[in-house]
């Protein structure tokens, strides 16, 4: 079995953002050089998510506009994790749009369903983060 290991980083320049990263995943599966197995994508911080989604500008706008109901960012007051920080909202839509993706590898390739496309999703942005992308197969 071959393994694979990468880092890519983001420094948002906005504290929220949605981000296709599906190309820059695709070429770490080419250059892994395995064509059957899985590659698994994380958000290595707790205030940003990978998830898969369709990639229309309207979507992303539902999905800002509906975290920002069920966790919004001000009065940062509201939160009792705002100790110092600001970022308690951060944490809570992370915690909905999720930490990782997982998808096959087929002959060489991101075994995606129709309109998938894979995201960095973040909500604490204007500093470098990392997304971890661990591939497996052979
Ligand atoms: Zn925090």
């Amino acid at each position: 079995m071959k393994s694979y290991r990468k880092e890519l980083w983001f420094n948002i320049p906005t504290r929220r953002a949605f981000v296709n990263i599906t190309h820059e995943v695709d070429r770490c599966v080419k250059e892994s050089g395995i064509k059957e197995g899985l590659v698994l994508v994380n958000a290595m911080h707790i205030t940003a998510s990978v998830f898969i989604n369709d990639d229309e500008p309207g979507l992303h706008r539902d999905f800002d506009e509906w975290l920002e109901k069920l966790a919004p960012h001000e009065p940062v007051s509201q939160y009792r994790h705002n100790v110092g920080e600001d970022n308690a909202d951060a944490h809570l839509k992370r915690q909905i749009m999720g930490r990782e993706v997982v998808v096959a590898i087929t002959g060489g390739n991101l075994d995606l369903g129709p309109w998938e496309q894979i995201f960095y999703g973040e909500f604490d942005g204007r500093r470098p983060k990392r997304v971890l992308v661990k591939i497996i197969g052979e």
